[in-house]
């Protein structure tokens, strides 16, 4: 019988194969290179590893690669490992101690990002005792869906790729190196799986959902044919998708929208645009704010914030303040307990309470502005009427007056509460842009908890009263002057949401870059005038289903 076991979704998509089990370098075998000669034969792999992913477009891991070779020379590593080598360990031991050590350090620190460079230098020492002692780098020798407690970075780029099925780690996080490559590789991934390594060498075969977050261990008939049945048609239309991704997005009678991308983490940027995307139209700042034990201060945020600008290069950059509460608490930011955390405090309605939070955010950005030279986009998340949205204009205000020299930036709200809705007509006028989060949207006009899967078949944005919502904030939007309308929930990188949007007469849609070229595929075989009587006929039917079949019917 399957066996599942549950853990974190990582990276989307499925796969099935036999699990290849990745265990840390045994180092027993005695040194055939001097611990200076191993380091810089490392140094020389690791460049060599980062020249090839630049070339290939890889830039997100290139990064990673640049920054490994620096750990690799770091004297700090060196001296703790010649001081081991002093009392008596051997090299490979001694180094692969020293980078323990390291590694430690930096997770005692309870920084998730800290603890990501912590799987670094453990992976370099690692690399550098392998080099010592002559032993072979790890092969995959067939179709494989990697286990791991964790994967180093290193190991992840030089597994070949035709052979890597997928990836399965009993630790790690959706922010943790193995996780982020996996996405931008398109390779499904999940983590957290708890007891994976240990059944692992019993079984046969490892199905993975990188969607759901679940492995399945040695998979029954019925599941292994669903899991491959999905992979095979996911791939198809991936494989179809992909030849549009570059594309513009536009109908077939040349009607343009902006094509943005929403990301999560700062070195996502670079990959977003090198697929397709025309700007960052939500960069989900919270992130960098969980899985810490005190807030980044303002040189740490503006560090982040100028990685993603100085990719842009020039193209336009969201970055939504950070939207704390809700379903992402933060241990440092209490709250007191909520029945309704989604109706609580929640993004810019902590303010009040914590005073210091969007000032220093805000600071960060126009610093990060000022720096790279690239003017800034700031949204608000969770406006709700007009004090809201003064609030936010006078702490705008009042950080450009601290930080003068950035260049003033364009100024948004999300509109996902109802009230925003109804209120649009009084709050676009006032502000540069509206991106609606119809993730949220739904939810709160559905009154449908977008964490309760009980109630997942009523969180459909495709609903006709959400639809309607759209069509009034668009009307909203087209009675000012400078004014414009995005859409960034996952209604946006849903084909038939896409098409729908743009019939409504949305400007950008932003969304997941690996939902690219479905959406530009399905937009580009409609004319706008199909798309624009579809999405008027859709807002007078009964249900989210019944649109979604007509949007279909109508393809
Ligand atoms: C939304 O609510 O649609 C949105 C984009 O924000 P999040 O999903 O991060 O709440
Ligand atoms: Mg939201």
């Amino acid at each position: 019988m399957t066996r599942e076991l549950r853990g974190t979704p990582a990276a989307p998509g499925v796969a099935v194969a036999a699990p290849w089990l990745h265990r840390p370098a045994v180092t027993g075998a005695p040194a055939r290179l001097s611990l200076f000669d191993a380091s810089a034969a490392a140094v020389a792999e690791i460049s060599a590893l980062a020249t090839l992913l630049r070339d290939r477009g890889r830039e997100a891991e290139a990064e990673i690669m640049d920054a490994q070779s620096l750990m690799a020379q770091d004297p700090a590593l060196h001296e703790a490992a010649d001081q081991l080598v002093a009392d008596g360990t051997r090299p490979a031991d001694a180094i692969v101690q020293a980078g323990e050590a390291v590694a430690a350090s930096f997770e005692a620190i309870g920084d998730e990002i800290l603890a990501a460079r912590a799987a670094d230098v453990r992976d370099v020492a690692a690399r550098i005792a392998r080099v010592m002692t002559g032993v072979a780098a790890p092969r995959l020798e067939r179709r494989s869906v990697v286990v791991a407690a964790d994967l180093p970075p290193s190991v992840t780029v030089e597994l070949d790729r035709a052979l890597l099925a997928g990836i399965a780690l009993e630790g790690g996080s959706r922010t943790s190196h193995a996780a982020i490559l996996s996405r931008s590789l398109g390779i499904p991934a999940v983590v957290g799986v708890a007891g994976l390594c240990d059944a692992v060498p019993t079984v046969m075969e490892l199905g993975i959902d990188g969607d759901a977050g679940i492995a399945y261990l040695d998979p029954d008939a019925e599941t292994a044919a669903r899991l491959a049945a999905a992979s095979a048609a996911a791939g198809e239309r991936a494989r179809a998708d992909a030849a549009f991704a570059a594309g513009v997005l536009a109908t077939n009678d040349g009607h343009r929208v902006i094509c943005a991308a929403n990301i999560g983490e700062p070195t996502e940027a670079e990959a977003a645009f090198a697929a397709g995307a025309e700007a960052i139209g939500l960069f989900r700042t919270e992130f960098a704010f969980a899985g810490r034990s005190t807030a980044p201060d303002e040189a740490t945020q503006a560090a982040a914030y100028a990685q993603v600008l100085r990719a842009a290069h020039g193209a336009e950059v969201v970055f939504r303040l950070a939207d704390i509460g809700g379903d992402k608490p933060i241990a440092y930011l209490p709250i007191e307990p909520e029945a309704n955390p989604f109706l609580g405090l929640r993004a810019i309605r902590l303010a009040a309470r914590h005073p210091e939070l969007l000032p220093t955010q805000l600071h960060a950005i126009l610093r990060a502005s000022a720096d790279v030279g690239a003017r800034a986009s700031i949204m608000a998340p969770m406006v709700a009427d007009e004090e809201d949205l003064a609030l936010v204009l006078r702490l705008v205000e009042d950080a450009c007056a601290a930080v003068p020299d950035a260049a003033g930036p364009r100024v948004g709200i999300m509109i996902e509460v109802p009230s925003a809705v109804l209120l649009a007509d009084r709050l676009a006028p006032r502000i540069d842009f509206i991106s609606i989060g119809t993730n949220d949207l739904t939810q709160y006009l559905l009154a449908a908890d977008r964490s309760n899967a009980a109630l997942a078949a009523r969180q459909d944005p495709l609903h006709p009263a959400v639809l309607r919502a759209i069509g009034q904030v668009v009307e909203a939007v087209r009675g000012t002057t400078r004014c414009t309308v995005a859409v960034c929930g996952e209604m946006a990188g849903d084909p038939a949401g896409a098409q729908l949007l743009v019939g409504l007469g949305v400007d950008e849609l932003s969304m997941e870059p690996r939902a690219f070229g479905a959406v530009k595929r399905a937009v580009g075989t409609r004319s706008m005038p199909d798309l624009v009587a579809l999405a008027r006929t859709a807002q007078h039917m009964r249900s989210a289903a019944e649109v979604r079949r007509a949007v279909e019917a109508a393809a």
